[in-house]
């Protein structure tokens, strides 16, 4: 399958489930994760007109992003360490997986050093999983991190579990658009951005209100960590 057939199918897809749910599909953002594949086959995605991508891991996006186009832009959706806050404020347009106060501290101080303005999402652990990151349902510190003066809240980002059976996951969606709703009253200000649904999810993501999706797998093809691969 070519990149080209696989974004045709997903654009399908999209428009699909937006129509069940009554959307419009061109509000929401296609956000090709790109962990795992190489400059090439990100010059490809592009020419498909996706300009946006997503990296978990700041070292693979520091080797990666001078490697391509200029004018492609980067949101950070993997496990941040605060350590590395200083290279994802020069990296990337937003910051989607913000998951403790301290991150959130110490990207201020150095967007704030470095003199930008950061969007952030604040992943929520929506399932409560021990694996995963991010924040308990019921303790998004949404005011101390507003009251940060460099990031910009403009949503909510999750995970939902793995399972084979996507209909599963449905309530963890609906849940983060619920306390999206929520964080927008605390601030008084409506928060644009839901980021939820990835390859096996994403149309379930999209019914309940999903903003941005992140699609690796669907949009590349399966990653091959440290292997050759024979084509
Ligand atoms: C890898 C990754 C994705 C994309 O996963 P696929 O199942 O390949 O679509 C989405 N979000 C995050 C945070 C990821 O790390």
């Amino acid at each position: 399958m070519s990149i080209a057939k696989n974004v045709s199918t997903v654009r399908r897809k999209i428009a699909e489930a937006c129509a069940r749910a009554g959307r419009d599909a061109a509000g929401v953002l296609l956000l090709p994760v790109s962990k795992g594949h190489s400059a090439e086959a990100l010059e490809e995605m592009a020419a498909q007109g996706l300009r946006i991508f997503g990296e978990n891991k700041v070292q693979e996006a520091k080797v990666k992003i001078p490697q391509c186009s200029s004018r492609l832009q980067w949101h950070m959706i993997g496990h941040l360490q605060s350590n590395k806050a200083r290279d994802a404020v020069q990296l990337f347009t937003m910051i989607q997986s913000i998951d403790s106060l301290a991150l959130a501290e110490e990207v201020n101080k150095w967007a704030e050093k470095l003199g930008k303005h950061v969007p952030v999402l604040l992943e929520v652990n929506t399932a409560g999983e021990a694996s995963k990151y991010g924040f308990g349902p019921e303790t998004i510190p949404v005011e101390e991190i507003n009251a940060l003066s460099r990031l910009e809240i403009q949503g909510l980002m999750t995970i939902a579990p793995y399972t084979n059976t996507p209909e599963r996951v449905r309530p963890y969606f609906r849940k983060l658009r619920e306390l999206k709703d929520a964080c927008s009253d605390q601030l008084g200000a409506p928060l644009p951005h839901l980021s939820m649904g990835m390859s096996g999810d994403f149309e379930i993501a999209l019914e309940e209100g999903a903003m941005i999706i992140r699609l690796g797998t669907a949009l590349f093809g399966p990653r091959s960590y440290g292997k050759k691969t024979a084509d």
